[in-house]
Order: C-alpha cells, then structure tokens, then sequence
C-alpha cells in the first residue's frame, strides 16, 4: 500500500483527489493538509464520514515516516513552500498545483536531486492536454506562427494556465523565438493581443461554467490548424495522478510533465 497525503483536500481538485486515493486499492490515504482546517480528524468532515485520517493544519506535524507520495493541488503562493517540506521529509511529491516559478523548478529539482527522491510537478494531468501539447510541438515544426487561447473556470488565480505555459515552452524548443503579427501593430486597448512568449500570444479566458480547455492555433499560407482539448470533469485528471502516485517511488529525480512516467 503507498501512503498518501493529500494537500488542499478541501478544495475543488483536492476533494476528488481524496475520493480516488479512498476508492484506489493500492493506496491508503494517512492523512491530509490544509493550514485554515479546524478540523482534527476527517470524519469530522460531512462527505467523509466513514474515513478515519488525521488532519494536519501545520507541515511541521506532517512525518516522512507515515506519507510516502503528497499529492499537491493547493495555491500558487503555498505551493513551493509544500512541496520543500515534502522533500525535506523523503516524502515523493506529485504536484498538481500550478504557478511555480521556473526558479522554484529548478531549486526544487535541486533538493529532489540531492535527497534523491522522485517526484512529478505535471501543469495537466489529462491525457488529452498532454496529447495536445505533443502535437502542438510537432506542428509548430512546420507552422511556426501560433497563438495559444486557454479557458478555465472563473475562480481560477493564475494566468495564464500551467498547461498554456507549459504548451508555449514545448513549443519554443523546435521554433525560433518570432515577432508574429503586424510589428507596427498597437493595442488600442491594453492586453487586447494577450501575454507574449518569446513572440506566442497567449489569451486566458475565465468564465463560469468552463472547467479547463485549450486552443491552439497554428496559422499558414492559405491554411490554419486548430487543436483543442476539453476537460469537462476534474475525474479526467485522476488516471494520470493515480499513475503518477503508482510510478514515483521509482524515480530519484523531479520531473516536469506526466509524459516523462508514462
Ligand atoms: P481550489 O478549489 O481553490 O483549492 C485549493 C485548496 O487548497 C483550497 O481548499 C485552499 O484552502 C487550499 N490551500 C491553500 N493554501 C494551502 C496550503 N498552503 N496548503 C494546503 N492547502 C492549501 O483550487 P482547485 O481548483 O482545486 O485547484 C488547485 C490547483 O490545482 C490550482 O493551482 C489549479 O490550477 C491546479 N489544477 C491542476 C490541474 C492539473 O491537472 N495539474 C487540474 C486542475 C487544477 P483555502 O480555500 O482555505 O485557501
């Protein structure tokens, strides 16, 4: 069985995270994290009545020796802070949370390296988004000009999505930093051409209703290719977190992205 601690249990993700580690036969879930909890114990929590998981409102009360894998789908501004402790600990992270700085990244593969723990940041955990990010890398091979357009739900608090940035960095590596569009081109109102990666406009939508989807447009001589993926349920995201949680301990390194343990 792997020990699971589950960070942010209370929130939208967080909470069908719990449900999958309970459902999963390979996983005990052996506690849970969240700094504003009051409660001690998650039976005390109405959907979790049956579950009997210490909860934690401090990291320092979180021991290595009763968490092998914590599964991080918390804040932009906790998420560093999280998944340090966990590595201090030997505990293999596997991080949801989106927002981390590339030099959190790189501090963070640094401890990982050292303590030689295996652990994953992955800005999408649905197969759908990681296709959709492989397949943006290899048409951008041939259609260079793209613009990225990523919606999500309105409580979102980064901009623009991990997944949209993660897209443009993939994409970066086989094209050429480009000036696209009109360089005499002005904003007549400002932000109206969206945020720019190394020349990539990226444009974030936040809407009621929306759950996560993006669009990637690719346009040519005389031609355009659009590729777009839908997630319609957070459940979508929990094969890949269940594989990750699976395949971790295997690893003594920190990587970024579910398409390098699949
Ligand atoms: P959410 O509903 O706001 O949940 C976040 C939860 O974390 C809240 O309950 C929050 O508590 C709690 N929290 C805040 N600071 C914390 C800390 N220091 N330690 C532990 N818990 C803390 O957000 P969400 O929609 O679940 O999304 C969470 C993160 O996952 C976001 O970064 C989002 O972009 C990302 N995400 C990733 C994927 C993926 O596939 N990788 C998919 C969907 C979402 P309070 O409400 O009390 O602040």
């Amino acid at each position: 069985m792997i020990k699971v601690l589950v960070a942010g249990f209370k929130g939208r993700m967080g909470n069908t995270t719990v449900q999958m580690v309970n459902k999963n036969k390979d996983f005990e879930l052996t506690a849970v994290y969240d700094p504003r909890a009051t409660e001690s114990n998650l039976n005390e929590v109405s959907d979790y009545q049956e579950l009997d998981v210490p909860v934690y409102n401090q990291l320092q009360q979180i021991n290595g020796a009763e968490v092998d894998v914590w599964i991080d789908f918390t804040s932009p501004d906790s998420v560093f802070e999280n998944v340090k402790y966990a590595l201090e600990q030997r505990i293999s992270p596997i991080v949801g949370t989106t927002g981390l700085t590339d030099d959190q990244v790189s501090q963070l593969q640094a401890l990982a390296k050292k303590e030689k723990i295996g652990g994953l940041i992955a800005p999408n955990f649905g197969i759908s988004a990681v296709l959709l990010m492989q397949f943006a890398q290899q048409a951008a091979k041939y259609l260079p000009d793209v613009e990225i357009i990523e919606m999500h739900h309105n409580n979102k608090l980064d901009a623009p999505s991990g997944t949209a940035l993660n897209t443009a960095k993939l994409i970066s590596k086989v094209r050429k930093e480009k000036v696209q569009g009109n360089p005499q081109e002005k904003e007549v109102l400002p932000g109206a051409r969206g945020a720019d990666y190394e020349g990539m406009k990226i444009h974030s939508v936040r809407l009621p209703g929306y759950v996560a989807h993006e669009q990637v447009l690719f346009g040519g001589q005389g031609e355009a290719l659009t590729i777009r993926q839908d997630s319609f349920d957070r459940i979508s995201f929990m094969s890949g977190v269940a594989v990750a949680v699976s395949k971790i301990q295997n690893y003594n390194e920190l990587f970024v992205g579910l398409e390098n343990i699949l």
